[in-house]
């Protein structure tokens, strides 16, 4: 098995009030876009970011962005915005600069939204001294540039996130003009999920020598995955997972679990049941790893109980099921993880339990794989029983509240958003137009 090299955030140089939110909002490990955007950027980098939303994209450019932030402090300039953030819709324009304020709250930046729909006055006077960061959709930013409300000419650095649903959206030209009106001087962080070749374009004329990242697309789950949800209280997960293993054709369970803790709990609760199981995570040493994947690999072991971590690198065929004890909070972790069974050509199951404080992750990782995850109904107790009539109805509780639990995400992402219903399930989401970017590649330096 590999060993892993794993980064923190305070190898990639972020300051201590930075780390110390960090801990606080359970972000242990930084994702793969943001270890290898993080430095570029606080070295003053341009960059061009190939990545989509589910990556922890935003944290990769807010976290550095604060950090320069602090390490030059000084005013904006009146009805300036020392950072503008320009984003295609106003959801993510709110969400983005709910994450400034989340990330930055122990430094004290100032950070305002604007878009359309809300009341131009209040942002006039949001702007009127000036702000850190400013996030914006482009037509009310336009709007305020042209009424002078706005001005961005001492504006140090400029994100474009989500590039080519602006194209999409038809707003180019509108960049392309509030671009005219910031300094070269600028650093430039660019983030597109795909890059259609408009794309490529006004990623050359906006950017210089960038550090050019990318991951992989990972919305799309295999498609010989049978994917299953069922919902539960918290405290019935361990019997119920007992109950899924008592199913024979569960010969090889793969049983994800947010925490090495976690990890260890539920393989001691499956092997006090009489199942066996091992657990790894980073804890555990080479040895016992090893052990523990040979044992699983050989079949002496019928479930082998695993971080996201641990099960990175390790390579088995023939995992029958995916058991994701409890849901990642980075969406794309759920592609990686259930990608571990049906692979070399055989069929797969991903169950996934899922209590009432997970319910946003649920949400998050159907949006990311624009799917809705069939439930299963669960009559009787004991009984598992797959509901072939209504894939979609969340099956135990309905209320779809979500607190911050300790590794919850942000109260940010608990609020309704667009495409949700009240009840907080997702509308199916209309596929959008995308030329689907090339294999990932790793860091490299210029377009
Ligand atoms: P984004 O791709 O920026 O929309 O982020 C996806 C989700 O992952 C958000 O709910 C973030 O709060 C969460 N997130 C981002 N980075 C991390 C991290 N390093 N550890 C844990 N959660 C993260």
């Amino acid at each position: 098995m590999k060993e892993l090299e794993l980064t923190t955030f305070s190898k990639l140089g972020l300051n201590s009030a930075l780390l110390k939110t960090l801990d606080a909002e359970r972000y242990t490990t930084p994702t793969p876009i943001q270890a290898q955007a993080i430095p570029s950027v606080l070295e003053g980098k341009d960059l061009l970011g190939i990545a989509q939303t589910g990556t922890g994209k935003t944290a990769a450019f807010a976290l550095p962005i604060l950090h320069r932030l602090a390490a030059n402090r000084r005013p904006a300039q009146r009805q300036g915005a020392r950072v503008l953030v320009l984003s295609p819709t106003r959801e993510l324009a709110s969400q983005i600069a709910q994450s400034f304020k989340t990330y930055g709250r122990q430094s004290g930046v100032s950070v305002t939204a604007m878009f359309g729909g809300a009341p131009f006055r209040r942002q006039v006077t949001a702007m009127s001294r000036g702000v850190d960061v400013l996030v914006a959709t482009p037509g009310r930013l336009i709007d305020h540039l042209e009424q002078r409300s706005v001005v961005l000419s001492g504006t140090e650095i400029l994100v474009l996130d989500e590039a080519d649903q602006m194209l999409d959206m038809g707003f180019i030209r509108p960049i392309r003009q509030i671009i005219s009106k910031i300094s070269a001087r600028r650093q430039t962080l660019f983030f597109s999920a795909t890059m259609p070749r408009e794309i490529g374009k006004l990623a050359g004329d906006m950017l210089r020598n960038p550090v050019r990242v990318s991951v992989a697309p990972v919305a799309k789950t295999a498609d010989r995955v049978t994917q299953k949800v069922i919902h539960v209280e918290g405290q019935r997960k361990k019997s119920l997972l007992v109950e899924l293993f008592a199913d024979s054709a569960m010969q090889r369970a793969l049983v994800f679990t947010r925490t090495k803790r976690g990890a260890d709990k539920v393989a001691r609760h499956l092997e006090a049941a009489g199942i066996k199981v091992a657990a790894i995570h980073g804890n555990k040493s080479q040895g016992q790893r090893e052990a523990a994947l040979g044992a699983f690999r050989s079949g002496r072991i019928r479930g082998l109980v695993a971080t996201d971590i641990a099960a990175r690198g390790i390579d088995i065929d023939q995992v029958t099921h995916v058991v994701n004890y409890e849901l990642p909070n980075i969406p794309e972790s759920y592609v990686h993880r259930i990608g571990r069974t049906a692979r070399a050509g055989a069929e797969g199951i991903a169950i996934s339990l899922c209590d009432n404080e997970e319910r946003a992750f649920l949400r998050d990782i159907e949006r990311l794989t624009r799917q809705s995850i069939p439930s299963m109904d669960r009559r009787g107790d004991s009984a598992l029983v797959v509901d072939q009539r209504d894939h979609t109805a969340p099956a135990a509780d309905s209320n779809g509240s979500s607190r911050r639990g300790a590794s919850a995400r942000p109260k940010r992402f608990q609020k309704r958003r667009k495409g949700e219903t009240r009840g907080g399930k997702p509308k199916p989401k209309q596929r959008r137009h995308r030329v689907d970017f090339p294999a990932a590649s790793s860091t490299a330096p210029s377009l």
